[in-house]
């Protein structure tokens, strides 16, 4: 599995649509300050599901639309869809390829799609369970990442392991047994 591309329009500092590409070996994102490197990470963050405004460095979940410049007028919707490759499977999915988009109005409405069906919040943090990427993944390591882990509370601590030895699934269903 891996990250195929990754399409954002009217996200943050991206009012255009904006296709990037990559390919197996390593990607380096540069440029200088300000000129959206971090935002291309939050964009990555924000499909897989992030609901968390501060880890999106943002203080209302408006504020990943596309807010306008002098010369550029505001978009009315975020939208982001990341691409990837699924030959080996490891996402449950009997596709080669899956695309997530997630799409956000200053409504408040929002929008989730696997491969073009429209899908809840939900099924996207459960394609995502057990393999590292989504919400509770580790295969983002934001600025302060590591700090977090090694001083976090040792239950929070070991929801980074469990989802490392995937087995997340299955506390999952057991809290959702719980409740029912
Ligand atoms: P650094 O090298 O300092 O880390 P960076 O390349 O990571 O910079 P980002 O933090 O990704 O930069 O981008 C910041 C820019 O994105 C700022 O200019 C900010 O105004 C712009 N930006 C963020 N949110 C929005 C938004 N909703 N609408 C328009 N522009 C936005
Ligand atoms: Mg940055």
């Amino acid at each position: 599995m891996y990250l195929k591309a990754l399409m954002l329009q009217g996200f943050k500092s991206f009012p255009e649509k904006t296709v990037l590409t990559f390919d197996q070996s390593i990607t380096a994102i540069v440029g200088p300050n300000g000129s959206g490197k971090s935002n291309l990470s939050d964009a990555v963050r924000w499909v897989m599901g992030e609901q968390s405004t501060r880890a999106l460095r943002g203080g209302r979940m408006e504020d990943v639309i596309f807010g306008g410049t002098a010369k550029r007028r505001q978009t009315g919707y975020a939208q982001v869809s990341l691409v990837l490759d699924n030959s080996d499977h490891r996402l449950p999915r009997e596709e080669n390829e899956v695309m997530v988009t997630r799409r956000y109005y200053r409504s408040g409405e929002s929008e989730y799609y696997i491969n073009r069906d429209a899908v809840r919040l939900k099924d996207v943090s459960e394609l995502f369970l057990d393999t590292g990427l989504g919400r509770e993944g580790y295969a983002i390591i934001g600025q302060g990442r590591i700090d977090e882990i090694l001083s976090q509370r040792s239950t929070d601590r070991r929801e980074v392991f469990e989802e490392a030895a995937g087995i997340s699934r299955f506390r999952h269903r057991k809290e959702e047994a719980q409740r029912k």
